[in-house]
């Protein structure tokens, strides 16, 4: 962390006051003692001698937390006002990042448990706070979305769903957008990078709800889906095994099924459980897009496109 108290109960603060002395200081949370240090690899920070009672502070930082806060702490500072680990008093929480007093950026280097996502996303909202989770290298999305990251993902009706990640090494944040899954599992997404310190922030992080064109991308199908189904309900998949059954039920069989039935292969996003940051209700959504590709004569190929798409198409 960046911040501590001294002896006289001031807050020093790292990023701000380069002429921090040595000497005793304290957690502005736990008031636990603190230790400042000044490595070669790590730029000067606080780290507790004992973590047991603090609530802000499982575990000493890593670097790659520390650096992202400090480069989203000068980026914001360029245009809005800004506080590096703000003690948000009544939340009992502390935000990585508070900009403008009110938006919250939680640099989230490490997997937290879904219980512990809610709780602190619900907390910030309740008391009208935003929250934005920006994640850092061990949980950026991959080829396939984990349940934990689903509850990562934001909507809009120009990106669809998304997420964003930062990336310390080449210093840069970036946006995943227009997430879909496909029938493998795999997710299908665009992605644009934004160098740190370039561009304001805020507008950044606006840019998902900005007016703009249509964005879309063409989606990569499996032509020999049939194949890869029959298998996956060989090797009994629990999740095929499972759509075979609902299949059943209407007096269906996944195995003497078409490809074109499985027209379109490229979805939108879903889960079992209400995802975390999205408060829209997507039905509609889901509706308009299947009743879009329904009516596609070429079932060869699919071209995907923001949600605002399929509801300007409904006729
Ligand atoms: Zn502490």
């Amino acid at each position: 962390m960046f911040s501590a108290r001294d002896k006289n109960g001031q807050i020093r603060h790292l990023l701000v006051d380069t002429q921090v002395p040595k000497g005793e200081y304290f957690c502005p949370v736990c008031n636990g003692l603190v230790r400042l240090k000044k490595g070669e690899i790590m730029q000067p920070h606080f780290a507790h001698v004992s973590l047991s009672n603090c609530y802000y502070h499982f575990e000493n930082e890593s670097k790659e937390h520390l650096n992202l806060k400090a480069a989203l702490f000068r980026w914001a500072k360029k245009n809005e006002k800004v506080e590096v680990e703000a003690i948000i008093p009544e939340l009992d929480q502390v935000a990585d990042i508070l900009v403008a007093d009110r938006i919250a950026l939680e640099v989230q280097c490490s997997p937290l448990s879904k219980t512990r996502l809610w709780q602190r996303t619900k907390q910030y909202q309740q008391a009208g706070y935003q929250v934005i989770w920006l994640l850092g290298e061990k949980l950026w999305l991959k080829k396939t979305l984990t349940p934990l990251q689903k509850h990562f993902l934001y909507f809009s009706q120009n990106m669809g769903f998304h997420l964003w990640e930062l990336d310390e090494k080449r210093s840069l944040l970036r946006l995943k957008y227009l997430i879909h899954e496909d029938l493998h599992g795999q997710a299908q997404y665009i992605e644009k990078e934004f160098a740190f310190e370039e561009g304001e922030l805020l507008d950044i992080f606006r840019l998902p709800f900005q007016k703009q064109l249509l964005a879309s991308f063409s989606a990569k199908t499996d032509t020999n889906i049939c194949h890869y189904i029959r298998q996956q309900l060989y090797y009994q998949n629990p999740k095929w095994m499972k759509r075979q059954e609902t299949c059943y039920q209407k007096g269906e069989n996944l195995l003497s099924k078409s490809a074109d039935d499985f027209y379109p292969q490229v979805r939108p996003v879903r889960a079992d459980e209400p995802f975390c940051q999205i408060y829209q209700d997507l039905s509609a959504y889901y509706e308009n897009f299947l009743r879009y590709y329904q009516k596609a004569q070429n079932k060869k190929s699919q071209i995907v496109y923001s949600p605002a798409f399929y509801t300007r198409n409904l006729h």
